[in-house]
């Protein structure tokens, strides 16, 4: 029998109540991630994960969101998953009842979402949408952006949200993924992630939040880890899995999520964004890194009444 513990990113402490009254009844890790990253995704007043989300740089909501189930390493994931306001359960069917696929993106993964009878949901806000014009001013006024079926072919238009794209660095942030990692009185460990992720991003950009191994992983054996932040830079260091290397090779979560950001941000990139990493242990060892001061995650026991904070490591 295993203390449950459930963690995450910032602006995750809006879902882990609900998680660990789940977890404290006995429920499971997946049924407790999931619930958690919904309440998220519902925050309106988020605009990093489901709806509310910013949108790709035609104005168009694209979420990404993922599960990893420990003991199996079964993963689950929807990328670019237009229309459907909590990606998170989109991931958790793909992950039970279709299991001979690891990732849907675009238009099969709504295609699938509407199959599993997922209520669909206009996910552009008024104020995302404020956010996302404000952010596409500067570029030509004819592609001013709406976002009409006529724009979508239109070649201007796409030369102008190539540009937007190629104009605002990551440092434009803030923006934020969630992270929720939850281990049950079983001993069962899951990591979950949603994101509306790179602002104003390409549309039909995917990233390491969907991907296995980048923005999520999950090892029963040694813990589970996951990533917020500059989700190329993760692809590119593979790290949520490397994060769990390196507890497999004994560092403790807080020294293996350091290591990780540090051998990432050896890597050359010209939009130097940070990255962060949460890592949780099956023993209930927990850690954190992230590239800048002041970060921070969040974390209920057994015998919390709130989240409680913690400092993240500085690399
Ligand atoms: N990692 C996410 C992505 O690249 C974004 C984020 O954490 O804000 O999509």
């Amino acid at each position: 029998m295993t203390d449950p513990m459930v963690m995450g990113s910032e602006r995750s402490e809006v879902g882990l109540p609900a998680a660990m009254e789940i977890l404290r009844s006995g429920g499971s890790a997946l049924d407790a991630v999931e619930a958690a990253l919904r309440r998220c995704e519902d925050n309106l007043e988020d605009h990093y994960v489901g709806s509310g989300g910013l949108p790709n740089a035609r104005g168009e909501v694209e979420l990404d969101a993922s599960l990893m189930v420990g003991s199996s390493r079964a993963f689950g994931a929807v990328g670019a998953l237009k229309g459907y306001p909590n990606p998170i359960s989109v991931a958790r069917a793909v992950l039970e009842k279709l299991p001979q696929h690891a990732l849907l993106v675009g238009e099969g993964a709504a295609l699938f979402a509407e199959e599993c009878g997922f209520a669909t949901a206009e996910l552009l806000t008024e104020e995302a949408k404020r956010l996302w014009r404000e952010a596409l001013a500067p570029s030509s006024d004819s592609v001013e952006g709406e976002n009409t079926s006529s724009s979508a072919g239109d070649d201007a238009y796409r030369v102008a949200a190539l540009d937007l794209v190629r104009r605002l660095s990551p440092h434009d942030g803030p923006w934020g993924t969630i992270n929720v990692l939850a281990l049950d009185a079983s001993g069962e460990l899951v990591v979950g992630v949603s994101t509306s992720g790179y602002p104003y991003k390409y549309p039909g950009r995917v990233g390491d939040s969907a991907i296995a191994g980048a923005g999520n992983y999950c090892d029963l054996r040694y813990g589970g880890a996951a990533c917020t932040g500059r989700g190329e830079l993760s692809m590119r260091a593979i790290g949520a899995r490397a994060v769990v290397e390196r507890l497999a090779l004994g560092d403790d979560p807080e020294t293996a999520c350091a290591a990780m950001l540090a051998e990432a941000a050896m890597l050359p990139d010209d939009f130097r964004a940070e990255l962060r990493t949460l890592a949780l242990t099956p023993d209930g060892r927990h850690g954190g890194a992230a590239g800048q001061a002041g970060s921070v995650y969040a974390l209920m026991s057994v015998t919390s009444t709130e989240p409680e904070f913690y400092p993240r490591k500085v690399v």
